[in-house]
């Protein structure tokens, strides 16, 4: 730890009492044997339930609903009776997920949109330092807290007298932002600018965002200094964007997954061999694998007891990896989380066109293609918008990728690929499957 990040705890935990050592617990877990982490998780995870179903009035009533007491969960197989927790639940029995030993104060309220349209209020324990992930993502990357950093997200509302404090622990950090909800020319070109002049050691930002600088990069044929890394999250992202940021910005993407619910659930490291689970603080499992062995997604918060999430669905699908990451952590790998089981196509007749495959259909095109966006108009039409890196050989992958998606439609839809100048982002995340219909 260097003496700039040792600062920076020390002023961190006059915020938050245990940043330091929340901080300090990553790093030591991270290199612990894969059977101690194992072992870990599983406390962990016992001391929550034995926790939920004292002192949860829901998850209390739910447990004793179906004859389940903590004391029967003797080992991980008997868990996977423990129902999961589904976002219609949580929507319809907020006030009952709440802790009976904490007060209303210690909960802040997150609402998320998410895939489903209907926003979600989920309350999440203010002194939970889930920050201390971030931290710990970074230090993989060879970054201190306090770094030169570029972000582009959506402005978060903080008060003046927040924005203040942050200044000063986040000392000497120097940061330029981009809005991602106001993208305009003038925006990226300002913001690349001060890039130029910070030159950050991290570019963090919703990849739609991310995606419009490297694109007014390239355009421009702009140098700009290298990153450590281009951190992105929010969407999944395609084979064709990973590979046109990387080399706008000269530096590796670190793709990272988590949800505004838990936060943090995963991240790459440098080796890119696949996303390091947290499991540490988050039980992760797959359930219902399909033929090609991804399943459903369930989280379980291991550090958040005011308000538990266990076993939750978050509506999103992948699977482990089964190997040992080079790097030496033995934070179990899992593969990215490409596209959300809603943005899967259903074509009718049992035909269905997963969202996790649309991501793909350009990758063998890198070079031809720099954006494209997947519109179902109805359920036997298909819209695919294309915008075109290269106006050379793009006729023949236009058909090609037609011919594909016919294929996989079983003939059912009618595809047609529209080329246009440019994809228009949804307050900064790209919306890379719309359903319009
Ligand atoms: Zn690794």
């Amino acid at each position: 730890m260097n003496l700039n990040t040792f600062q920076f705890l020390l002023k961190y935990t006059v915020a938050k009492s245990s940043a330091f050592q929340a901080y300090l617990d990553g790093i030591r877990n991270q290199a612990l044997s894969l059977e101690e982490l194992n072992e870990l998780n599983w406390s962990r995870t016992k001391s929550l339930l034995n926790y939920a179903y004292k002192n949860v009035p829901y998850y209390q009533r739910k447990y004793k609903s179906v004859g389940l007491h903590p004391n029967d969960i003797s080992s991980e197989k008997v868990y996977y009776q423990v129902p999961v927790l589904t976002k219609e639940e949580i929507a319809e029995n907020y006030e009952l997920l709440i802790s009976r030993l904490v007060s209303h104060k210690t909960v802040k309220d997150i609402t998320t949109g998410g895939s489903t349209g209907v926003p979600l209020r989920v309350g999440r324990n203010k002194n939970v330092v889930r920050e201390a992930q971030k931290w710990r993502i970074q230090s993989w990357w060879g970054i201190n807290p306090t770094d030169n950093i570029a972000t582009a997200y959506r402005p978060l509302p903080y008060s003046n007298f927040d924005k203040l404090a942050m200044r000063a622990i986040y000392y000497p950090q120097k940061a330029v932002k981009l809005d991602a909800t106001n993208i305009t020319s003038e925006n990226i070109r300002s913001f690349v600018m001060q890039m130029a002049r910070i030159r950050p050691k991290m570019i963090h930002g919703y990849v739609g965002a991310i995606d419009a600088v490297a694109d007014y990069i390239i355009k421009h044929k702009i140098e700009v200094p290298a990153p450590k890394t281009v951190w992105l999250t929010a969407s999944p992202i395609t084979g064709i964007q990973e590979s046109k940021i990387s080399s706008a910005f000269n530096a590796p993407v670190c793709d990272q997954y988590g949800c505004s619910e838990v936060y943090f659930i995963s991240a790459e490291c440098p080796k890119k061999e696949g996303l390091h689970v947290l499991s540490d603080v988050k039980k992760v499992e797959f359930i219902d694998k399909n033929n090609n062995g991804i399943g459903k997604l369930i989280v379980t918060d291991l550090e958040d007891y005011a308000f538990p999430l266990i076993r939750y669905m978050n509506g999103d699908e992948s699977s482990f990896k089964d190997h040992k990451c080079s790097c030496g952590m033995n934070l179990p790998l899992m593969n990215k989380v490409k596209g959300r089981t809603t943005d899967n196509l259903e074509i009718g007749g049992d035909v269905v066109i997963s969202g996790e495959y649309l991501t793909t259909i350009f990758d063998d095109y890198v070079d031809s293609v720099s954006r494209f966006q997947v519109i179902q108009k109805s359920r036997a039409e298909i819209t695919i918008k294309v915008v075109p890196k290269k106006q050379e050989g793009l006729e023949d992958v236009v058909s090609n990728v037609k011919n594909t998606l016919k294929a996989k439609s079983k003939g059912l839809a009618d595809i047609t690929v529209e080329v246009v100048n440019r994809i228009p982002d949804v307050k900064g995340k790209m919306k890379f499957i719309i359903k319009d219909f």
